[in-house]
């Protein structure tokens, strides 16, 4: 398979420089040339999720990866989830139009949010085709909380990655700075910095933009916009289909929205030929995907602090994907479109356009107190704890509409253990942290410190890899 970017200006590449690249060259994200078609459902059923996960993937990676390494690869990424069916489902009553409505558990990795379906692979994969290549690579990240426990987690002990992590001082909840200062590994380092999520964001953008350093110290990125991460999460809306409808007839998927990483995915699979009806934008009051969605017009606005902070963003970066995809894969609108909405803050598209990603995307708004009803409600009806993102998901999903013969799937993207605060509010109940994280609070922290400049943290940087 070969690689295209979205604004259409760099020559294509193989999987393995697409995974290590991350961003194209043109400032486009990467997409395969062509969609491969899933192997006959029939022939899915029944198997174990990494075998699923192999089938579903393979065409993306063939011929960069021997089809031994990345079975054990995928079988070892998912041996580290708390469960054999990696991503379960379970049901959860009906819809407003009495559908049956189901909760994918997406958040039984290690770090317990579905950023773990994803990073637990491409961890592996960075170290094999680093490995290969005899190479090394020094990941560089920031973090408001859940992406920078996953990729310190997914990329522990891997020989060929150092991963340094920049969170903000004093921000992140407890749970997320212990899941990344106690994490027993010297190639990790959690960096707290005196300073804002924004600040850290900053240093990281920094760091990439200073070229001296960057290629001293080879950095790269595992963040949302990699393509292997969108093809990781393909395969649960895959094996949670194969689940809900036996008979292989479609299914409906409602996922707690951010950058759009994870709803492009179940995109995605319809694209290879799962059966899907409808793919459902839940939001949280951070909306300017429903808007979108909406009135065809995307708008940079104020974030507002919410319940479900992984939600709260301004920019969903993947929706580019699905735009290029729209536009007939015409890479020279996409990228005027973006450089309009770089420059005005706002950028429309046609009443065509419109209507043809309304064919196939709905979209719901949720605000926190609406959330924390449906907390509550759950809990006391199924006795079932659901985290706030779940619980935009399901508040969505719960009042939709559609044919009550297609069965509708809710994306639980994270463990409720992982946003404590906010599942106790609404039930009194503090939710308990899994088994393999029990200690947490008793186990030793590494953590470096630095002020929020781009000096002090190469320095810091430096002298890590120079100790190693
Ligand atoms: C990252 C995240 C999301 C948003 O996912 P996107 O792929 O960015 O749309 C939702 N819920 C949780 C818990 C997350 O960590």
């Amino acid at each position: 398979m070969r690689y295209v970017s979205t604004r259409g200006e760099v020559a294509e590449l193989h999987f393995d420089d697409v995974l290590l690249a991350g961003l194209a060259p043109d400032g486009g994200l990467y997409l395969p040339a062509a969609w491969p078609a899933l192997p006959p459902l029939d022939e899915l059923r029944g198997r174990p999720y990494a075998e699923v996960a192999t089938a579903v993937m393979w065409p993306f990676v063939e011929g960069t990866i021997g089809r031994d390494d990345f079975e054990w690869i995928v079988e070892e990424s998912y041996a580290t989830f708390d469960t054999d069916e990696v991503c379960p489902v379970v049901p959860l009553g009906a819809t407003a139009s009495a559908a049956p409505l189901w909760l994918l558990e997406l958040f039984r990795g290690p770090t317990l949010a579905f950023k773990d379906v994803a990073l637990q692979l491409v961890g592996r994969l960075f170290d094999h085709v680093l490995a290969e290549r005899g190479s090394r690579v020094c990941i560089l990240g920031a973090t408001s909380g859940d992406t920078g426990s996953a990729a310190i987690d997914a990329c522990a002990d891997r020989a060929c990655v150092d991963v340094f992590v920049l969170f903000p001082d004093g921000r992140v909840s407890e749970v997320q700075r212990r899941q990344m200062t106690t994490v027993d590994a010297a190639n990790v380092h959690a960096v707290a910095v005196e300073g804002t999520f924004d600040d850290c964001q900053d240093l990281v953008k920094a760091a990439f933009g200073d070229v001296g350093f960057r290629d001293e110290v080879h950095l790269s990125a595992v963040n949302s916009i990699n393509w292997a991460r969108v093809m990781a999460q393909i395969v649960y809306y895959v094996t949670s289909h194969l689940a809900v409808a036996p008979d292989g007839g479609p299914v409906s998927f409602v996922v707690p929205t951010g950058n759009f990483g994870n709803i492009l995915a179940g995109w995605a699979a319809k694209r290879m030929g799962l059966p899907v009806e409808r793919l459902v934008v839940a939001s949280n009051r951070n909306d300017v995907l429903t808007r979108f969605f909406t009135t065809g017009t995307m708008e940079l606005q104020e974030v507002l602090p919410t319940t479900s902070p992984s939600m709260d963003i301004q920019v969903s970066s993947n929706l580019e994907r699905l735009l290029f995809e729209t536009l007939d894969r015409d890479g020279a609108t996409v990228a005027e479109l973006m450089g309009r909405f770089r420059a005005d803050g706002s950028v429309s598209v046609s009443t065509d356009v419109l209507d043809s990603l309304r064919d196939e995307f709905d979209c719901g708004r949720i605000d926190d107190e609406t959330a924390a009803e449906v907390i509550r409600r759950v809990h006391a009806r199924d006795g079932m704890l659901i985290d706030p993102h779940t619980a935009v998901g399901v508040a969505v999903a719960e009042s939709s509409e559609g044919d009550p013969s297609v069965p509708v799937v809710a994306l639980a993207t994270a463990h409720p253990a992982k946003f404590p605060d906010a599942v106790e509010a609404a039930t009194g109940i503090r939710p308990p942290l899994p088994d393999h994280l029990a200690d947490l609070f008793d186990r030793p922290e590494r953590i470096g410190h630095a002020p929020a400049e781009l000096r002090a943290v190469q320095d810091l940087m430096r002298a890590v890899l120079r100790a190693r």
